[in-house]
């Protein structure tokens, strides 16, 4: 079987099939070998048993409150678990289908939830919230057992079968041991692709429904350069894949090799290549991959699942973590791009959270978190370059209100008698306000970066995150050229730097309009950089120039594309394709 989505990193791997499923708690579908089994009705069995302690005890409490009639719903569901048609027959699943226990236990519930429909008495069919409370309660209880299986804590490495992985699993997931990434729901700028393609982990993303047509155990090819993943491929195929595999690795250690090259046209223009960051350590891949600095550290992947806030001084070691690992360059922090919805999930947020509160947005609901971060970075930068940029701008009076944030936070600091250092501030060019404004928020800012990922889905309004609009998010529209053309003019003319740190600048043809366009430095995931390098070297500047000067009076992306491809690939020799 083969299914289709849109490949979103690039590589290939073929492994085992994990299934993850989303409801309360993420439950995983694993099939075990023999001898874990037994493992597995262990653990289910002190689920049970610490349920039935809770249980029993909440009983007692309501007991002892004289007058409390609710003792009677907790002794209906001390009686559920009890009932052998859960407990025995959730381990005669484990034992039959060789699966663990959270699964076995979701398998029979579905069983049982069915049963409970079925009844015609109003009573009865009241108890199925018991019984979805006392399923609930065990799951938890299996989850937080030691030793239990969780995304953060995978068995052995696996390709990963989602509908989706939220942003806050996805920081916490046990990335060594995930082959690939498959999801059902997702796009090229989600956070698990972003998150893939920095940890160099295969994804194939918007395949709709690969969680039911994937059985948990299947032997699964993914393919994550042409978006395909094959299941139970035949023997002559598997080997097919196994030599491109081989391929890619051969290649990946050549273009390593440039690690030490400047990213110099042939005509002499150098660019600067920076790496994009969302873990702390990440940037010691970035220097693997000859990165001058981390030019976006999405600094809200530090929240994790826990959703807390980390401390000051956790943070200022965090970020000295991140300067030690690329001396002697700059370390670019993103102060938190977070959303209502983060924040609190399944809580009270916009019907239309890409337009609603989030980032400084929030400064007003609970300053606490921002004025604790931009003081960790006044901090850290005594240890180094650090800059600090302010996502999701909507124009002057945004910047006028996160340099008051940063002036209270010098003005507390010195106060305190602790060390600091004032630090660039930068604004991300993401909303199509800030990009009109370029020229009046160069008062306010000391440089900016071009967050393409949320500009084209602003302009554009088409929503990144929704795999069926994938065909109208269109990098190369003409409203995006000449939306970074007047980005780039008008930072060149107010004499601020400017970089470019969404997934444009990862992709090489891309990359290559940007330099047309006058961008003089790219941020990306550290693995993209010798490929984009490569390409840079390959090429003219002036090609470059006269490329994009041709595109921005073109009317459509798909003409601009082909005649990208046509002037840079034969600019860079006869025959060369420029990969995208
Ligand atoms: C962007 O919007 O282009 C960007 C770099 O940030 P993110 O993808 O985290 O929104
Ligand atoms: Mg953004």
């Amino acid at each position: 079987m083969e299914l289709h989505g849109q490949g979103v990193s690039s590589g290939i791997a073929v492994g085992e099939a994990l299934l993850v499923e989303r409801k309360a708690i993420a439950v995983l579908r694993l099939l075990l070998p023999q001898d874990e089994l037994e493992g597995e009705v262990g653990r289910l069995r002190s689920a049970v048993e610490a349920s039935r302690q809770q249980l029993q005890a909440i009983k007692e409490r309501l007991a002892r409150q004289a007058g409390s009639p609710h003792g009677y719903i907790f002794e209906a569901q001390l009686l559920m678990l009890e009932d052998p048609l859960l407990l025995d027959r959730t381990i005669a699943v484990i034992r039959e289908e060789h699966v663990n226990a959270a699964w076995a236990l979701r398998t029979v519930a579905e069983r049982l939830q069915a049963l409970f429909e079925e009844f015609s008495d109003s009573y009865l069919k009241e108890r199925r919230t018991d019984l979805d409370d006392v399923l609930g309660r065990i799951q938890l209880n299996l989850a937080g057992a030691p030793g239990a299986h969780s995304l953060s804590r995978l068995p052995r490495p696996h390709v990963l079968v989602a509908d989706e992985i939220p942003p806050s699993e996805a920081a916490e997931l046990d990335w060594d041991n995930v082959l690939a990434v498959i999801t059902d729901a997702g796009s090229a700028t989600s956070h698990t692709a972003i998150l893939a393609r920095s940890r160099g982990v295969p994804a194939v993303v918007g395949l709709h429904d690969a969680t039911r047509r994937i059985p948990a155990g299947a032997l699964v090819v993914v393919d994550g350069e042409r978006g395909r993943v094959e299941v139970d491929p035949s023997k002559p195929a598997l080997a097919g894949y196994r030599a491109a595999q081989e391929r890619d690795r051969a290649e990946e250690e050549r273009l390593r090799g440039t690690r030490s090259l400047d990213a110099t046209t042939r005509d002499g223009v150098t660019v600067r290549l920076l790496a994009n960051a969302e873990f702390p350590e990440e940037a010691s891949t970035a220097a693997l991959y000859g990165a001058e600095g981390i030019g976006l550290f999405r600094s809200e992947y530090l929240l994790g699942r826990s959703l807390a806030w980390p401390s000051e001084d956790r943070q200022v070691e965090l970020y000295r973590g991140l300067l030690r690992a690329v001396p002697p360059f700059p370390v670019t922090v993103r102060t938190w791009d977070v959303g209502r919805e983060d924040l609190a999930p399944g809580g009270p947020s916009s019907a239309n959270p890409a337009l609603g509160e989030r980032a400084l947005r929030l400064l007003t609901r609970d300053p606490a978190p921002f004025l604790t971060q931009v003081r960790a970075l006044l901090r850290a930068a005594v240890h180094g370059p650090i800059r600090m940029m302010f996502p999701f701008v909507g124009g002057p009076r945004d910047m006028r209100l996160a340099r008051e944030l940063v002036a209270r936070a010098a003005y507390e600091l010195s106060r305190e008698g602790l060390a600091f250092r004032p630090v660039p501030i930068g604004v991300t060019i993401e909303l199509p306000s800030a990009a009109l404004t370029v020229d009046l928020l160069a008062r306010e800012a000391d440089f900016f970066s071009v967050g393409t990922n949320d500009l084209i889905q602003y302009l554009l309004a088409v929503d990144r995150t929704d795999p069926r609009l994938a065909p109208h998010y269109e990098p190369l529209h003409p409203a995006v050229l000449r939306a970074l053309k007047r980005i780039v003019d008008a930072a060149g003319s107010a004499g601020r730097p400017l970089s470019v740190c969404g997934e444009m600048a990862a992709n090489p043809l891309h990359a290559l309009l940007l330099i047309g366009l006058g961008v003089h430095e790219l941020s990306m995931s550290p693995a993209a950089i010798p490929r984009v390098k490569a390409v840079l070297r390959g090429a003219t500047a002036a090609s470059a120039r006269s490329a994009a000067e041709a595109c921005l009076g073109m009317a459509t992306s798909a003409e601009i594309e082909d005649h990208l491809r046509r002037a840079l690939g034969l600019a860079l020799g006869a025959g060369v394709v420029v990969p995208s």
